[in-house]
Parts: structure tokens; C-alpha cells; sequence
């Protein structure tokens, strides 16, 4: 078990309707020590890639996204979600569902901060079925950005967003990948990687 794997047997808890929550540690509570060690993974595993953004989307991501960023020394931009119905032209837009709440948010980045020429990595908290980041990949493409590479701190594997993205084609990293977990005996059971 890696670090993070290891953190989340200890203090991650599994909840009804393939909820884990790690907000102990990871997106409510958060360990800096921790946040910066994913933060280096991340940058060891792509480090080759040329980054010129780390994009991520509000809120939990936001830490994960700076640790990332600094040590690429690049600016780390995260999408806002929006309940305006007006947007102007100035903004990329995507449809978000979201799977923790069950609603559809609006998300935005200022077309400020994302343009052609860009290179951009994508990092999120969790990935389940896929939505926040197929969001965050059309507001890079929209940009006319490139995706280097997507790199998930918590990847649900038995839900079908991690698949999904990879058949596109995408290169998408998660330091835990949970290959079944279970709210009344509170295991959690991780998926072999290669490294
Ligand atoms: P997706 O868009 O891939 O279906 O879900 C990813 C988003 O939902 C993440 O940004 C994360 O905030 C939230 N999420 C999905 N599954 C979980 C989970 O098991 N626990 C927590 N805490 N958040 C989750």
C-alpha cells in the first residue's frame, strides 16, 4: 500500500450509496503534510509532460490543484461553479453533475486564464463517474488547450468515469484506485497498480 492508501484504510470512512468520505484529512480537515506529498507524486509522475496550468474545480480540489502547481511552479486555475444564468462571452462554460449532491452545476473559468498554447494538467479529489472532469477537459479543449495528463487523488474503480477516460485516449493517473468498498464493514479493498 502506498501513503495514501495506507491513510485511507486508517482514517477514511465508507459510507451508504458508495460515499468515501475523507474529510478527516483530505477536503474538509485538511493534512498539509499530506496534501503536499500528493502534491510531489504528482509531479514525479508527470514531471516529462510540458505544464503550463494546473486546472482543478471548486472547492475540494483547490488544495491538491496548489500543491501540484507549486511544484511545477506554474499558476494553478480552478473552474467556479456559477448559479448566474447570464454568463457573458468572456468565460468557458461546462454542465456539471455533480455525484456527492446530486444537482448540475454550472462551471466556469475567464477565458483570462486559459488560451491557446496552453498545457494543462487536470487534478481532482475524487473521480467516480467521470462528469467533473469531462467537464474540465471541454473547457481545455474549448480553449484550445492541451490536456498533458489528469492526475485523481481517489479514484472509485468500480464506477465507469476512470474507464471512460482512459478509452478517449487520456493519460490519467490516481495514487488509490478502490476496487470495492463496504458501508457495513467499512472495508476498503485497492486495485493492484504496476508502480
Ligand atoms: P464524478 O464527477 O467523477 O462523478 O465525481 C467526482 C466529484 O464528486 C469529485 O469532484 C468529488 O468532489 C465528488 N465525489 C465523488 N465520489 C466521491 C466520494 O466517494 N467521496 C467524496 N468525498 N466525494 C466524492
Amino acid at each position: 500500500m502506498n501513503f495514501l492508501e495506507e491513510r485511507i484504510q486508517k482514517d477514511g470512512i465508507v459510507k451508504p450509496g458508495n460515499v468515501l468520505k475523507v474529510d478527516s484529512f483530505l477536503n474538509h480537515q485538511m493534512d498539509i503534510a499530506l496534501i503536499d506529498r500528493i502534491g510531489e507524486e504528482f509531479y514525479e509522475r508527470f514531471k516529462d509532460k510540458k505544464v503550463t496550468k494546473v486546472l482543478t474545480i471548486e472547492a475540494s480540489g483547490i488544495a491538491m490543484a496548489y500543491a501540484v502547481a507549486r511544484c511545477f511552479g506554474v499558476p494553478m486555475v480552478f473552474a467556479k461553479k456559477s448559479q448566474s444564468v447570464n454568463i457573458d462571452g468572456d468565460v468557458y462554460v461546462a454542465e456539471v453533475e455533480s455525484f456527492t449532491h446530486k444537482n448540475k452545476n454550472r462551471v466556469i473559468v475567464s477565458k483570462r486564464f486559459l488560451s491557446e498554447g496552453d498545457h494543462v494538467l487536470i487534478i481532482d479529489d475524487f473521480l467516480a463517474n467521470g462528469c467533473a472532469l469531462q467537464g474540465l477537459i471541454s473547457i481545455t479543449e474549448s480553449a484550445g488547450a492541451v490536456v498533458e495528463g489528469l492526475g485523481i487523488v481517489i479514484e472509485k474503480g468500480f464506477q465507469f468515469g476512470g474507464r471512460a477516460i482512459r478509452n478517449l485516449g487520456y493519460h490519467l493517473e490516481s495514487l488509490a484506485i478502490v476496487e470495492s468498498m463496504d458501508a457495513e464493514s467499512g472495508t476498503v479493498v485497492f486495485a493492484e497498480q504496476a508502480r
